[in-house]
């Protein structure tokens, strides 16, 4: 005899209980191991973390280049993006299907110049053993996945779903504006946070910003006080939130 829909749907929701159980333990060892930024979310927002990290993996394809397909480094790769979304109601970065994971540095075009990660058309690009070196620290300001992640963004404001959310794309061409006339447009640069590339152009810039709006906010808020704002309010989250105490600016 058939089983009624609703004898289906009861025999069918353990087997998908223990898979999801099984998805979270799977995705909080590896996020909880390599992570920083998972620790300092509390329990609930830890399972909201996990699954847009899940759906955001899903939906890509990823390709290993000179190294093993790998599991862990998908999802460390995917955290990046849920990282910098994580306050924004889209999160699937949709404009790209294809992300390439090359072991290392890389060389691209014409460039002699080996890079740790570039977005361009065809994909999000990213040399792991510089994702993994942005990931051991979330306090020296260097973190290849956000970065790398930050450009993404920019494509879908321009392409992607956000183009058609119009106070977020308001927020972030005031981001834009506020990056013109607090950095590029100056000729003295406080703290020294930004790399000289940092400094050749909106895009790296916005970049470097992202990279610095969460793994240095004291200094960066004490330093541009207008910029941390603006990015706060087009990202919906607030690194400073979760630091016990202002860190001392630096010197130099
Ligand atoms: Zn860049």
């Amino acid at each position: 005899m058939p089983l009624s829909p609703l004898e289906w749907l009861t025999e069918l929701i353990p087997p998908l209980r223990r898979k999801r159980r099984f998805l979270f333990a799977f995705y909080t060892a590896i996020l909880d191991k390599s992570f920083p930024y998972f620790h300092k979310l509390s329990a609930s927002s830890k399972k909201e973390f996990v699954q847009r990290v899940h759906h955001f993996r899903k939906s890509k394809n990823f390709h290993f280049i000179e190294m093993p397909e790998r599991d862990d480094v998908s999802v460390l790769v995917s955290a990046a993006a849920i990282q910098l979304s994580f306050g924004l109601p889209e999160y699937l970065f949709g404009f790209f299907d294809d992300i390439y994971i090359i072991s290392g540095a890389y060389t691209y075009g014409d460039s002699t110049t080996p890079w740790a990660g570039h977005v361009n058309g065809k994909g999000i690009h990213v040399a792991w053993d510089h994702v993994l070196k942005g990931y051991a620290s979330d306090s020296d300001g260097y973190n290849v996945g956000l970065h790398e992640m930050a450009h993404a963004l920019e494509y879908e404001f321009a392409y992607g779903e956000y183009r058609y959310d119009h106070e977020r794309t308001i927020r972030f061409g005031a981001v834009r504006r506020l990056i013109a006339e607090y950095v590029l447009e100056q000729s003295y640069h406080p703290g020294a946070m930004f790399s000289e590339q940092g400094l050749t152009n909106y895009h790296e810039c916005w970049a470097e910003s992202v990279e610095l709006f969460f793994e240095r906010p004291a200094n960066f808020q004490a330093h541009y006080p207008q910029l941390y704002e603006g990015i706060r309010r087009l990202l919906n989250q607030d690194p400073m939130e979760w630091q016990p105490a202002k860190l001392p600016l630096s010197k130099n």
